[in-house]
């Protein structure tokens, strides 16, 4: 099994409200943009210039919180009944 057929078992219970706000004009100064490069299932995006985020994917491993390094984030868990439910581990 590969690991997009692992992520393929997770559930998800997605909150209207995003549980990482993006502030994407500190994104479009940013000078490498490291999250497009290290979210694991592409939750951040560039489009035309401008930056990109969906959150109904994330599995909430925080990388982008640590890589962030410009203060364009503001992240925080899913309120308590949303987010994913691993089904593999
Ligand atoms: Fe992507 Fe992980 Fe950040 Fe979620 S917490 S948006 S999966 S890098």
């Amino acid at each position: 099994m590969n690991i997009d057929d692992k992520l393929a078992l997770n559930l998800f219970h997605v909150d209207k409200e995003a549980h990482i706000k993006v502030n994407t004009e500190i994104c479009a100064r940013c000078p490498h943009r490291l999250c497009t490069y290290t979210c694991p299932v592409d939750n951040y995006k560039m489009d035309e210039g401008k930056m990109v985020f969906s959150w109904e994917g994330c599995l909430e491993c925080g990388t982008c919180r640590v890589i962030c390094d410009q203060g364009a984030l503001t992240w925080d868990y899913p309120t308590g009944g949303f987010g994913i439910i691993y089904r593999l581990g």
